[in-house]
């Protein structure tokens, strides 16, 4: 059973005036094959703690620890990260100019087993990851992310997901610009991983859309940094009716 387990962290992005802290005592451990859904309000500090696990420079870890399986993951650079099983889907992935995703995904998996796929079960995986996402085959010719429609980054992440076989999936806003078939069709692709492999999902999201397909066994609430409720998918039903204004008014007294 894997853990990957977030303890007090603290967590800082330098500005012009100075270090300011985002994230302000961070804990959760999401076990395998659980989903954990990540809610709050904009500006709370949710991209902030999946760039963190990620290992992004831009933000310094002051205090805290993040482990997996008792490895300590901020010892470990970015492709240490996902050579031990964790997986990040950007926010806003980067363009890859003459890198098909074929390559891409074919050299990602590489780099993560440490021995190149065999062919013949390579060519299986992709086709099975891309029929489920009901993507023409002529996408896998083109250049990563290049011209790709909002729908298309989104499949093209869950087809990384479904090829590369983490042990965790921290997904953030994986639902936004995502019209309701699109959305359907991602969402099977993550369930299907978590059928299959058992993925842990970190699900940050700032609306409860996305959790009518992928459902929650845990929500928790950020605001300003900080976990200030948790519950289960009853408590992303609360917030669809109710928004986050309660928290932002406690906020203010
Ligand atoms: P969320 O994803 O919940 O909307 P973020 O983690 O993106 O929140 O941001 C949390 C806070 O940190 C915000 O106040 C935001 O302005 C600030 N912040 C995050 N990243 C940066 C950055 N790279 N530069 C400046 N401010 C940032
Ligand atoms: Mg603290
Ligand atoms: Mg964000």
């Amino acid at each position: 059973m894997s853990t990957l387990k977030i303890t007090d962290l603290h967590v800082s992005i330098q500005t012009e005036a100075g270090p300011v802290e985002i994230l302000k005592g961070v804990n959760l451990t999401l076990e395998e094959g659980q989903t954990h859904a990540i809610m709050g309000p904009n500006g709370s500090g949710k991209s902030t703690l999946a760039y963190t696990i990620a290992g992004h420079p831009r933000y310094d870890v002051t205090s805290g620890s993040i482990t997996l399986d008792g490895e300590d993951v901020l010892a470990m650079a970015t492709d240490e990260r996902a050579r031990a099983g964790l997986f990040l889907a950007m926010q806003y992935p980067v363009e890859i100019p003459g890198v098909t995703v074929t390559n891409f995904l074919r050299t990602a998996k590489q780099a993560i087993d440490g021995k190149a796929p065999a062919l013949r079960q390579w060519i299986g995986d992709l086709k099975r990851a891309m029929d489920s996402l009901k993507m023409d085959p002529g996408f896998a010719e083109r250049s990563v992310n290049e011209g790709f429609s909002g729908g298309e980054k989104k499949r093209h992440e869950i087809m990384q997901l479904q090829v590369l076989g983490p042990k965790f999936a921290v997904l953030d806003e994986t639902d936004s610009g995502l019209d309701v078939d699109a959305l359907k069709i991602v969402a099977q692709g993550v369930n299907d991983a978590k059928d299959k492999t058992g993925l842990g999902v970190l699900l940050i999201t700032h609306y409860t859309r996305i959790l009518r397909y992928i459902s929650p066994d845990f929500v928790h609430v950020i605001v300003d940094g900080k976990i200030v409720e948790e519950g289960g998918a009853e408590l992303a039903d609360r917030l669809e009716e109710e928004g986050y204004d309660r928290y932002l008014s406690q906020e203010v007294n």
